[in-house]
């Protein structure tokens, strides 16, 4: 779709990830969903396009590109499997752009000879224990500031790693085909050049990263959206009931009225978070927004598609269904509905 706010060389890396999610990407995505395997050539693919390396410098291997353009991308793969779409957002900004655990439990590190000695777990860990997981980074606890509080940082551990364990996948009600897995470190030792960045910003840097991530949610929340609108408008276009096609209804054409229009103020949303953020100004409410608006909006539309797709609709070859399925983590990952909704109620002085 031409999209006046893109550059020639955008709505092209659009193009072409959308004609890779729908040549590449959908014809397996019902197979790996439903046997929870992890698509190993589509994101070998992914790869030799570079997407893996699209926000980062190409004296580094990247590909030159920002972070609007991998949301772009992530959208295009979001719109037909969301499994695919997150793998490329936790390898990008959660994983490559140092990867940052959520610290359900805690983790500790200590200097010893030289060696980071890490000890501790954590919960909920994407793109953590593929066969194709090189390393991970730790958000530990490394000591005490003067003020009492917790000294954060963040350490890179190579896999494997003497110690450190990826427990077995978790058993998920959506994002089959993406790998999550419990982790364990048990006295894993590390050379204390391993640290990534200063000592004691990890927490800073991990709040950073987190309202970077929400846009890249934001975005992968949008495909969702959109998908549910393609395959809805598809659908009402083709299947006939009580001798016309279902969309001929005032009230099937009403309801994808408004579920184009949620995907589009969720698109508005999260270009306007991303702009802000790569034009360096104050980004933490426009990403809170984008993240609560684009989520909302894939939830409702998934249910909105469901229905529209009648009986059809409950069956995992549907892609309606498997967004059904997927897009709730939407309102829960990097920081849930409720938790935006205090962001942004702070950042508005309450
Ligand atoms: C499949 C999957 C993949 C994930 N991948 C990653 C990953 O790669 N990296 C990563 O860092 N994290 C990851 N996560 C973790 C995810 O970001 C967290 O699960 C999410 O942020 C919610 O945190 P929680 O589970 O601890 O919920 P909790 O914080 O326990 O919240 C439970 C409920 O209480 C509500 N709540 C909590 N505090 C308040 C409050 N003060 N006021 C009002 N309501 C409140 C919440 O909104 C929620 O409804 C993943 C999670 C899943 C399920």
């Amino acid at each position: 779709m031409l999209d006046t706010r893109l550059s020639d060389e955008q709505l092209h890396l659009k193009k072409t990830v959308e004609e890779f999610a729908r040549e590449v990407v959908a014809p397996v995505s019902y197979q790996h969903d439903r046997d929870k395997t992890f698509p190993y050539e589509v994101v070998r693919g992914m790869a030799d396009m570079g997407l893996f390396g699209l926000p980062f410098p190409e004296e580094y291997g990247g590909m030159g590109g920002d972070y609007f353009v991998l949301c772009l991308a992530i959208e295009e793969l979001g719109r037909v499997d969301q499994s695919v779409a997150i793998t490329l957002e936790a390898g990008c900004s959660l994983g490559a752009m140092p990867i940052h655990w959520f610290g359900t439990t805690k983790t500790t590190a200590r200097l010893e000879d030289g060696q980071w000695v890490i000890n501790g777990s954590k919960a909920f860990i994407t793109n953590s224990g593929t066969d194709i997981t090189r390393l991970v980074t730790v958000t530990a606890v490394t000591g005490q500031l003067p003020d009492g509080k917790k000294e954060i940082s963040s350490i890179l551990v190579p896999v494997p790693t003497p110690g450190f364990t990826a427990e077995p996948a978790y058993d998920k009600v959506g994002w089959h085909a993406s790998d999550t897995h419990p982790l364990s470190f048990d006295d894993v030792r590390v050379p204390e050049e391993n640290q990534l960045g200063e000592r004691g910003r990890g927490y800073a840097n991990f709040l950073r990263i987190l309202d970077e991530g929400r846009i890249a949610i934001a975005a992968l929340a949008t495909g969702a959206a959109q998908g549910c609108v393609d395959e809805s408008v598809r659908y009402a276009r083709e299947r006939e009931a009580f001798g016309r096609p279902i969309g001929a209804n005032q009230a099937i054409a009403f309801k994808i009225a408004r579920m184009e229009a949620r995907a589009m103020a969720a698109r508005a949303a999260y270009y306007d978070a991303a702009a802000k953020m790569l034009a360096g100004l104050p980004f933490k409410k426009e990403a809170a927004v984008a993240k609560l608006v684009a989520g909302e909006a894939a939830m409702d539309n998934a249910r909105d598609a469901t229905q529209i797709h009648g009986g059809y609709g409950f069956m995992n070859e549907y892609l309606v269904s498997r967004h059904y399925r997927d897009s709730k983590i939407l309102e829960v990952g990097e920081g849930t509905t409720e938790v935006q909704l205090m962001l942004i109620a702070r950042e508005l002085g309450l």
